[in-house]
């Protein structure tokens, strides 16, 4: 099988996002599969649909899945969705569940119309897909691990979340749960913040025996992260796991819906470092299970960690301990940082690009 995979560069600054696109061809690339997995910001939304128009030779995406209403995967989509045609959309509509979850969130204050607008006001970007899809007669389907794959998507398997899984991070959306952001005050609070972090950070040693990441909480993460769709796909056995911004709690569950799926974990030979390399997201006791437990130093790698980070992410993305962990662990840790697309093959025409730079071991990590 012939398949590439491209993540583009999203964001200029400090605020990471994911713009992704793959194509996969199972007859010598007579017919391609082509898909787009979340077009982060609206400049990055441009550059997928030019990427797709150059590299891929179409103007036809079969498949787009938005893996979570958050800005930073769901803003660029609109521009895919306008300028290309787009044959299927997987997304999930929490605007459309609120029959599902209502009675667990109803104190005799909210009605369903009233969670309805605020989780339609609170996800713009998401709902202008969708608008956009019911407009235009583009099938919906809705990305549950227990859908038992209805998308009819060649060599994709939605492992994650599941329906009930869903609805128990959709409760806790920052939209119905009124804690409100407002962007621009929080954008500058966070600036602010980073460059403060950046400036007091501390650094401590590590080496490659001694980890010091450690298990995140439960809830380190936010609940939209959780919500993430985690896909996997099998091209001919070489298993290609996309993890969007899901965390621990999240990961263990497609982990088992893997097995259940009859593929064995730790067999990977590409995955997703979720959520742009945060520390938040991933533990020792996930990898282990996920990708296998640390080899020995001088140890050959044996899948690729794509790690998508904006290029002034530091100190949060990616996290010094987490690429760590996934080198420790057989990773070839490649990110792109905000400025790198990393193009990722096998058996497709050669573009003759410059291998990129593996990211290194650091023998220095951020001290918390
Ligand atoms: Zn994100």
């Amino acid at each position: 099988m012939e398949y590439e995979i491209d993540f583009l560069p999203v964001g200029d600054a400090s605020s990471s996002g994911d713009a992704i696109c793959l194509r996969y061809s199972s007859d010598q690339g007579v017919t391609w599969h082509v898909g787009v997995i979340d077009g982060g910001t609206q400049a990055s939304g441009e550059a997928l649909c030019k990427h797709i128009q150059t590299h891929y030779g179409t103007e036809t995406v079969d498949f787009l899945i938005c893996t979570h209403p958050d800005q930073d995967h769901a803003s660029g989509l609109s521009n895919v969705m306008e300028q290309l045609t787009v044959k299927k959309l997987l997304m999930h509509c929490p605007w459309d569940y609120v029959d599902y979850f209502f009675d667990s969130v109803n104190d005799g204050r909210v009605t369903k119309e009233s969670l309805r607008k605020k989780l339609i006001e609170g996800h713009p970007y998401a709902y202008k897909i969708y608008e956009h899809a019911i407009k235009n007669g583009i099938p919906i389907y809705h990305p549950f691990s227990d859908n038992e794959n209805n998308h009819d998507i060649p060599h994709l398997n939605i492992v994650g979340p599941s329906g009930d899984f869903y609805l128990n991070q959709l409760i806790n959306f920052r939209s119905i749960t009124d804690i409100t952001e407002d962007s621009l005050e929080n954008e500058n609070l966070f600036k602010s913040f980073a460059e403060a972090a950046r400036k007091a950070i501390n650094w401590i040693s590590e080496t490659w025996d001694e980890e010091k990441l450690v298990d995140p909480a439960d809830d380190a993460t936010s609940s939209e992260n959780n919500s993430s769709v985690i896909s996997l796909f099998n091209f001919n056995g070489k298993k290609i796991l996309f993890t969007a911004d899901a965390g621990v709690l999240a990961l263990s569950k497609a982990a088992d819906q893997i097995e259940t799926l009859g593929y064995a974990l730790q067999d990977f030979s590409f995955v997703q470092v979720p959520h742009h390399g945060s520390k938040r997201n991933i533990g020792p006791t996930i990898l282990d299970r996920i990708i296998g437990k640390p080899k020995l130093t001088g140890s050959t790698e044996t899948f690729i960690a794509l790690i998508s980070a904006a290029k002034e992410g530091e100190p949060k993305h990616p996290n010094k301990r987490v690429v760590n962990a996934f080198k420790r662990r057989g990773g070839n840790v490649i990110a792109t940082q905000g400025i790198t697309i990393c193009h990722y093959t096998s058996g497709t025409p050669d573009r003759g690009w410059a291998p990129i730079e593996p990211l290194p071991f650091y023998t220095d990590v951020e001290d918390d």
